[in-house]
């Protein structure tokens, strides 16, 4: 099992439990010391961070004492001390939030599964991507991660390559090359051909069907709204086999084939996670001239 990042357990580590009994602040509204300290050594934030994030609430908290003395309301500051218990779910969410970040920095590129929420009503959407892959910096429909929208308390399970590759590809299917590779998986709809094309230029070429993002599904996705697809691919093992290679213009990790006579063209993905070294193609398009280097 991969590491795991839950945020409710992981806050019960790192947050005093006095300050959800006393508060953060004493009543001059200035931080306790004692908290501060102990926050900054238990997680991944900077005493400046924290005082400045803390003190955003307390001047909003001031704000408010102005406004309730200019009303003449008395005992204002302790109105403004019973916000405390939003100043603490605050300072919650923006550690887990900043926790996140830090996590992102440590495992750049790697592949990670979403987790449940600890919360007692967790979001919807969320709980569609219950147990779904997904490499670091991508997450939901916006791009969030877990934990990373205000007061989510969806979990992280950070995956090496193997482990993920494993779930992205799916069922092996070997033996199939060239045309044949295409069919099975076309009627397969799953899974993966392993070495299902050699290109003398670069090598082994495999067939991952993948999903809807990356992968053969992917591609097959994306052309079946412009083309007849079956027509469309009846030549994508001469063109995958026979291509030219030429730089990718948007992806280090990736070159494209382009093969002249057929005038198609096809990307191949070299890294699957942070660096597992496979290559299978990722899309197809038409193209007739000679990609500019
Ligand atoms: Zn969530």
């Amino acid at each position: 099992m991969g590491q795991r990042f839950d945020p409710q357990t992981w806050l019960k580590r790192v947050f005093p439990k006095g300050i959800e009994k006393s508060g953060l602040l004493n009543d001059k509204l200035e931080i306790k010391k004692t908290y501060l300290k102990a926050l900054v050594r238990a997680t991944s934030v900077s005493q400046r961070q924290l005082t400045q994030e803390i003190y955003k609430t307390v001047d909003f908290y001031l704000e408010k004492e102005e406004r309730l003395k200019a009303q003449g309301v008395r005992a204002f500051k302790q109105e403004a001390l019973n916000g405390q218990a939003l100043l603490t779910e605050r300072i919650k969410n923006f550690l887990v939030y900043s926790e996140v970040q830090a996590q992102k920095k440590a495992h750049k590129g790697r592949m990670y599964r979403w987790l449940p929420s600890s919360a007692k009503e967790p979001d919807p959407e969320h709980q569609l991507l219950y147990g779904k892959v997904f490499r670091e910096g991508e997450g939901d429909k916006e791009g969030y991660m877990p934990g990373e929208r205000w007061g989510c308390q969806c979990g992280i399970e950070w995956l090496d390559d193997d482990e993920a590759f494993k779930e992205f590809a799916g069922r092996k299917y070997s033996g199939y090359k060239g045309q044949k590779a295409v069919t099975k998986l076309m009627r397969e709809r799953q899974g993966y051909v392993p070495n299902a094309f050699k290109n003398k230029e670069i090598g082994n070429i495999s067939l991952i069907w993948g999903n809807e993002k990356i992968g053969f599904a992917h591609l097959i996705e994306g052309r079946s709204k412009q083309f007849p697809i079956e027509e469309f691919l009846k030549d994508f093992s001469s063109v995958v086999k026979e291509g030219k290679k030429y730089p990718n213009k948007y992806s280090k990790t990736r070159f494209d084939l382009w093969d002249k006579k057929r005038k198609k063209l096809v990307v191949i993905e070299t890294v699957y996670g942070e660096n597992k070294k496979i290559n299978f193609p990722v899309t197809m398009v038409r193209q007739k001239n000679r990609p500019k280097r």
